[in-house]
């Protein structure tokens, strides 16, 4: 076929080239070939079926999860000089919008997978010219996938009623697992599967256990020049920390969560975009859709909710190109929330999340390459070593601390698998008060078994304990035997301890300078 699509792409977009993989998917897609194509966010997944949808005779359908992000994208497309239209339950002119594609009047349809799945909708496309099904957030029609929503799993029979007209599936996370689950779902063959690259180079990843995560996030915001955004976990937590943040730093500081009322939540986003030095503090909800290339560094307070989750949040940092940083602040705690929460999931989902949780279990403990775990999962095959995150640019010495975690163990133990780690940690070192002398805990043999050097190992091995499910948490906050105990008191496993951090070296001077 003779589409030369770039011309095209320099009258319609006013773009001068493609970037990445976009003109291998445009002219997969313009030769009728099935595709998936697995771009991050901000590669320009939508051009690859716009650009199509202007060239192609008829109406390129599109699927998507959300209507609000659909108005968004038909602004967008309208605004390009594109004939578009939203087909949902809130748009007032679908007669008008059924017409029009009925006459061929439009380039772009708009559909959520709902309506899309209907007998009605197939009624309306076989009516007309269907020229391309252009299925957004394609990672929803896998169970594997984060974010599965059954609808999705309907748009199988509607595609095969037009097998002559070719689908595209797009998104920006899927790991190897879900993606596989991707095509065999919609019926797309591996070879048409087009993954771009994933990695951000100028973006440093620094990852650490928390200590008081508070002061941790006030030393990264007082030594990162320029705007960044700080994720907390609740809506509550946004403003606590902007005003904590405020006082301590006396930078300009804002929060953003959906609780906030519509009119300071809109200023807030409007200042931040504008500014050239705010820092946001804001739920995960931040950051979707807003367009600010110069965010220096981005902080989480707390673990995120997957490896896909941290790099989409982390990702929105440095999109102009120059150096900026991604700090994380984990807890142990963290990991036993995010256990409980697999507990209550359907059980055919717990796999999938106990997966997910593992992938970032490994990401924040390795002594290794950050940017190397990063990519692998994305399916990359990356140099060992990227010169770009902490553990690259100053290499943690691993320790052994399988001695020290088989008295951690035996204290739990020995005292009836019910008290808290701070007094694990009182009956180890052998420190007195009247609920040890109750319990008649200083006749155990654990009893002050640890001193010198070793104490300084207590609290990080009690982490990497509940890491690693050794120990888990119960509802009173009492530590118990997890699975992974056994081996460990048996000697069949060990437990290598990246050092306990230090204090991380004070950075004047720009982000990753
Ligand atoms: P995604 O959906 O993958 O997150 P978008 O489709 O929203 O990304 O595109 C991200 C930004 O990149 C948009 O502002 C878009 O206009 C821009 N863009 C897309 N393709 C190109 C290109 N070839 N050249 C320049 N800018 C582009
Ligand atoms: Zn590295």
């Amino acid at each position: 076929m003779a589409l030369d699509p770039l011309p095209q792409l320099q009258t319609i977009f006013g773009f001068p080239a493609f970037r990445g993989v976009q003109e291998q998917v445009v002219t997969r897609v313009l030769a009728g070939e099935r595709t998936l194509a697995v771009m991050p966010t901000g590669a320009g997944k939508s051009l690859c079926y716009q650009l199509p949808s202007a060239m192609l005779e008829g109406t390129c359908v599109v699927v998507s999860p959300l209507i609000a992000l659909m108005h968004d994208q038909l602004r967008a497309a309208t605004a390009i000089g594109l004939r578009a239209a939203t087909l949902t339950s809130v748009d007032e002119n679908k007669a008008e919008t059924r017409g029009r594609y009925l006459d061929g009047g439009l380039d772009l349809l708009y559909v959520a997978p709902e309506r899309a799945s209907t007998a009605d909708f197939r009624d309306l496309l076989e009516r007309g010219r269907p020229a391309l099904f252009a299925i957004d957030e394609a990672h929803c029609v896998s169970e594997w996938g984060h974010d599965f929503r059954p609808d999705y799993r309907l748009l199988r029979p509607l595609l095969d009623a037009f097998p002559e007209v070719p689908r595209l599936a797009l998104t920006a996370t899927a790991d190897a697992h879900t993606r596989a689950d991707i095509l065999e779902q919609l019926g797309i063959p591996h070879e048409g599967m087009i993954v771009a690259g994933f990695d951000r180079p100028n973006i440093r990843y620094a990852i650490r256990p928390k200590d008081n995560s508070t002061r941790q996030i006030a030393d990264v915001v007082r030594d990162t020049p320029g705007p960044g955004i700080v994720y907390v976990q609740t809506r509550a937590a946004t403003e606590k920390m902007a005003a904590q943040l405020t006082a301590i730093t006396g930078r300009p500081v804002r929060a953003y969560h959906a609780g906030l009322d519509p009119a300071v939540r809109a200023r807030n986003q409007a200042d931040f975009v504008a500014s050239e030095d705010m820092v946001m503090c804001a739920t995960v909800a931040f950051g979707m859709g807003i367009d600010k290339p110069d965010v220096r560094f981005v902080a989480h307070a707390g673990l995120p909710k997957s490896i896909e989750a941290y790099y989409q949040e982390t990702g929105r940092a440095g999109r102009d190109g120059d150096p900026a940083v991604a700090h994380l602040f984990w807890g142990a705690e963290d990991f036993a929330r995010a256990r409980q929460r697999i507990g209550e999931v359907e059980q055919h989902r717990q796999p999938g999340e106990r997966q997910r949780l593992a992938a970032l279990g490994a990401l924040v403990e390795t002594a290794g390459c950050r940017r190397a775990i990063l990519l692998r999962h994305f399916g990359e095959h990356p140099p060992e070593r990227c010169g770009n995150c902490d553990n690259c640019l100053s290499p943690p010495a691993a320790l052994d601390a399988t001695e020290t975690a088989r008295k951690y163990l035996s204290a739990v133990f020995r005292t009836g698998q019910m008290f808290g780690a701070t007094y694990i940690e009182q009956v180890l070192t052998g420190q007195s008060s009247e609920r040890s002398l109750m319990n008649g805990h200083e006749q155990l043999s654990v009893w002050n078994i640890v001193d010198g050097e070793e104490v300084a190992l207590l609290k990080p091995v009690g982490r990497a304990l509940l890491l690693k499910d050794a120990l888990r948490t119960n509802h009173h906050g009492g530590l118990e035997f997890g699975p992974a105990a056994r081996a460990l008191l048996k000697g069949e496993a060990t437990l290598p301890l990246v050092e306990p951090p230090k204090r991380e070296r004070r950075r004047g001077g720009r982000a990753g300078a």
